[in-house]
């Protein structure tokens, strides 16, 4: 297949078997380096095109620097299907930089072949990276946190599929929202659940405009806590729990089928079971004790988890986490089992108990 970036210049593409939701991916003929993301018929609209197009303005007025890319999988052209004399028209996607060897950020959750400081150190990573989208024009949301990718080995972290983000483009004088239309129900802050179900509608749908957005740096803020909580915590949510056997034996009308252990009505509430006792309920048992973590980031997920529930503009921002992760970091010691353990625990080796009990 032939497409056209917007100077006209054309490129030789072919299907690979790597496809999402909207797009399918492509080579490039005589660029090893590049790839190009060509959407579905449905995705081929406006408001992708405009900010695919506000993207490469970014690169050209040099608004991005090097760091930033190295981060961030920026689209460097619009594609076309047609070129008509010295325009193109009929958009379909765009080009980017190939990634490999890389691995999504939730299968780095319960990954055994990488030591906890290294999840640990990509956790912090994962707060630079949202910093950096934060700090640009345009007021950039990343708002579908399931992009994230991590290079396990060296711990980078990297957005991609930017084209999801929201932002905002100038037309005409007036603030224009290019929207965010995706998402996954878990990292999805629950005030927009909430917002969804109260209007009977989805991402796709809901009315909302630059001054009202549906994702904002709080809704942000919420997702990368999501993903440092179950980076730390071997890839428990933080609102998963599991019905308390012993206190249900001793309450004997009460049936287990009757527990609400549904993550998301827990999310909305705010009932972070890893620091209040719920009735019936407790933490896991694949995840290691919350008393493990340091002072600092306890203080932190409870803001995220508990006050944020009621009001979002308390959870923690990206520099927050980083400082607290990297004193956590800076905590963690080998054990003579192999494992790291912060230095100041006093109790077993979380690692060895949670090994045991999967036996
Ligand atoms: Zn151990």
């Amino acid at each position: 297949m032939i497409v056209y970036d917007a100077d006209g210049k054309e490129y030789l593409i072919e299907e690979t078997d790597l496809k999402g939701g909207e797009s399918k991916l492509y080579t490039v003929e005589k660029h090893p380096e590049l790839r190009a993301k060509i959407f579905k018929e449905e995705y081929r609209t406006r408001g992708r095109e405009a900010k695919i197009l506000e993207w490469e303005n970014m690169i050209e007025r040099n608004e991005l620097n090097k760091s930033f890319c190295d981060q961030v999988v920026v689209p460097k052209k619009c594609l076309y299907l047609q070129k008509n004399n010295q325009k193109s028209s009929g958009f379909a996607g765009c080009l980017m930089d190939e990634q490999a060897n890389f691995k999504n950020i939730k299968e780095i959750y319960t990954a055994k072949d990488l030591s906890y400081p290294e999840k640990v150190w990509i956790a912090r990573n994962l707060c630079v990276l949202t910093n950096r989208i934060h700090e640009l024009k345009r007021e950039v949301i990343i708002g579908d946190y399931s992009n994230i990718i991590v290079f396990p080995a060296n711990g980078t972290v990297k957005l991609i599929d930017v084209d999801t983000c929201q932002l905002v483009t100038i037309y005409r004088n007036k603030r224009v929202l290019c929207p965010c239309t995706v998402g996954v129900r878990e990292l999805i802050a629950p005030e927009i659940a909430g917002r969804l179900k109260k209007e009977k509608t989805d991402l796709e749908n809901v009315d909302q405009d630059a001054d009202n957005p549906i994702f904002n740096k709080y809704t942000d803020f919420y997702a990368m806590a999501y993903h440092i909580f179950a980076l730390l915590m071997n890839g428990s949510s933080p609102f998963a729990s599991m019905a308390n056997m012993e206190a249900i034996s001793q309450h004997p009308s009460k049936n287990v089928s009757s527990i609400d252990i549904d993550q998301f009505h827990a999310a909305e509430k705010g009932e972070f079971v890893f620091v209040r006792h719920f009735l019936f309920k407790k933490a896991p048992e694949y995840a290691p004790k919350y008393k493990m973590l340091s002072q600092e980031l306890r203080k932190l997920f409870e803001r995220a988890f508990i006050g944020g529930a009621k009001d979002p503009t308390v959870r923690p921002d990206a520099m927050e986490f980083y400082n607290a992760l990297t004193e956590y970091f800076q905590s963690l010691k080998k054990c003579e089992c192999g494992h790291y353990m912060p230095s100041n625990y006093k109790g077993e080796c979380e690692w060895c108990r949670i090994n045991r009990a999967e036996g």
